[in-house]
């Protein structure tokens, strides 16, 4: 029988991955058998050894994921150095904390671009690219319990985790028939620099904790199943849909 998570000879393009759930989400797809290319603002130098240790290649390119010219500029290095794209990542994001009432332009400004229109920008790069090659392709976006929950002094990313969300489902209405898979992934409270905040604060943290069914808080590595799901023929029916990946935080 094939094995439908086998991702070898694809090509998948990967914002922000020198470290946190991108990292993890790399080195999945590369060990599920995909070439990598890594759009990050420096070289994420472990990335790239990790991938080339699995025998796939990676190439890297450098760009400020919130600038709209990044996207043509990724895919035309992708096509440069692979020929082709067959899944997307849009993993790149940040978190601004202050109270609503404080909120700066800037801080709303800042999460917005490169959280929920630069998904938007990319993907559509992406897709003109795929419709081109007359292939088919796979985007994931990575959204947030956000997309579902209002959080606390976060109403930028609230609000842009919300889009996600949306945006996932309005793309895969468009995409389905030209043979795009559009989903996403809400990770639910993990240990990376997006949460040090976070853990950081005793009370906070423990509430926290005490919600998650699972016990614990996520991991990079908890994303790799999910997301080779996604990317692969294994998940070719799901179209539009966000998974959690949460510890069972969404069923409390
Ligand atoms: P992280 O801060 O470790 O990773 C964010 C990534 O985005 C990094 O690779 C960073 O370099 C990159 N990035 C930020 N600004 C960029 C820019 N202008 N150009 C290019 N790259 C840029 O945090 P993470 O938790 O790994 O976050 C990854 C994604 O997961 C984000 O979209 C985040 O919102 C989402 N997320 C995280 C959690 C969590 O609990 N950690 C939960 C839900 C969603």
């Amino acid at each position: 029988m094939n094995n439908m998570f086998d991702l070898s000879g694809k090509v998948a393009i990967i914002t922000g991955c020198n470290t946190g759930l991108g990292q993890g989400m790399a080195l999945a797809l590369a060990q599920a058998g995909a070439d990598i290319v890594g759009v990050n603002r420096s070289v994420p130098s472990e990335t790239a050894a990790l991938i080339e240790k699995t025998g796939r290649r990676f190439h890297s390119v450098i760009a400020d994921m919130s600038k709209i010219e990044t996207a043509d500029l990724a895919i035309k290095e992708a096509i440069s150095t692979f020929g082709k794209v067959d899944i997307l990542v849009n993993n790149a994001g940040i978190i601004r904390r202050n109270d609503a009432i404080d909120f700066t332009e800037q801080d709303w400004d800042d999460v917005m671009d490169l959280n929920v229109k630069m998904v938007f920008f990319m993907s559509q790069a992406f897709a003109k690219q795929v419709i081109s090659q007359k292939s088919t392709g796979n985007i994931i976006n990575i959204a947030s319990m956000l997309s579902y929950q209002g959080g606390i002094r976060v109403p930028s990313y609230t609000s842009s985790k919300s889009g996600v969300l949306g945006l996932t489902k309005a793309l895969a209405n468009e995409w389905a028939q030209k043979g795009i898979n559009v989903n996403a992934i809400a990770p639910g409270y993990m240990e990376t620099n997006n949460t040090e905040a976070l853990r950081a604060d005793e009370n906070r943290s423990s509430e926290i904790l005490g919600r998650i069914p699972a016990g614990r808080w996520g991991t990079p590595d908890d994303m790799a199943g999910p997301i080779v799901f996604l990317a692969s023929d294994a998940s070719r029916y799901v179209h539009g849909y966000t998974i959690a990946v949460d510890g069972g935080w969404l069923a409390r």
